[in-house]
């Protein structure tokens, strides 16, 4: 089997140990908001303490640094191997909670453009992993503008009344929230808010990769 970035000699997974090692991975993270932390003695970051998000917790494998940003492009562009490749980086995560997984949702014109859903794939990959149900019940009614080159206020805004929950479902006391990649973590929020605002108590946040904040050195 060769690597998947170097073509060395891989020995199970896609990459050999080298690249695998390599990866961006976020190691040392906020508990709350999954931001790469500058310290090690940290657990949670000073915006966390300052202004919690309305998630209870974040988890995100790696950072959205080369090679994960490259070819998450690569795969929302319609490259089903990349894709394969990153949904294989949740291997080693386990689930705070056993608790079904939501998906960002998709509005039906961005659906219809891209073709499918990465927040559901990865979804799926973690539901076959964890043995854990998908549920369906966010839904995105209203398009909204990319996100793209938007500061943290505007994403919110941007936002704002975009999601909705779909009528007539019960939703459980307690949710994973799957995404591809958390940036200023509006989205997240923006569901995280609308879920508790309809009776769930806890949502823990799951993405592949978290963009770390610019000019940080995270710890190793
Ligand atoms: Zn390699
Ligand atoms: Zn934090």
């Amino acid at each position: 089997m060769q690597c998947y970035l170097c073509h060395a000699t891989a020995l199970s997974s896609q990459l050999c140990f080298d690249c695998y090692r390599d990866l961006p991975w976020n190691q040392h993270a906020c508990s709350r908001c999954a931001t790469p932390l500058a310290s090690t003695y940290d657990h949670i970051c000073g915006q966390c303490i300052n202004k919690p998000p309305a998630y209870d917790s974040a988890n995100c494998p790696l950072l959205y640094l080369t090679p994960i940003n490259p070819l998450m492009l690569r795969y929302k562009a319609g490259d089903e191997v990349c894709g394969r490749f990153l949904s294989q980086q949740f291997a080693d995560l386990a689930p705070v909670t056993r608790a079904p997984l939501l998906y960002v949702p998709m509005h039906m014109s961005a659906l219809r453009q891209r073709g499918f859903n990465q927040s559901y794939y990865f979804a799926k990959t973690l539901s076959r992993q964890w043995q854990l149900e998908i549920n369906d019940v966010l839904i995105c009614p209203v398009a909204h503008h990319s996100q793209k080159g938007l500061n943290a206020a505007q994403r919110r805004r941007n936002l704002a009344n975009s999601f909705a929950i779909k009528p007539g479902l019960k939703l459980p006391k307690t949710v994973n929230l799957v995404d591809d990649v958390m940036t200023t973590g509006a989205t997240v929020e923006a569901l995280s808010r609308l879920l508790k605002n309809h009776g769930v108590e806890s949502v823990h946040v799951i993405c592949l990769a978290r963009t770390p904040p610019s000019g940080m050195v995270p710890a190793i």
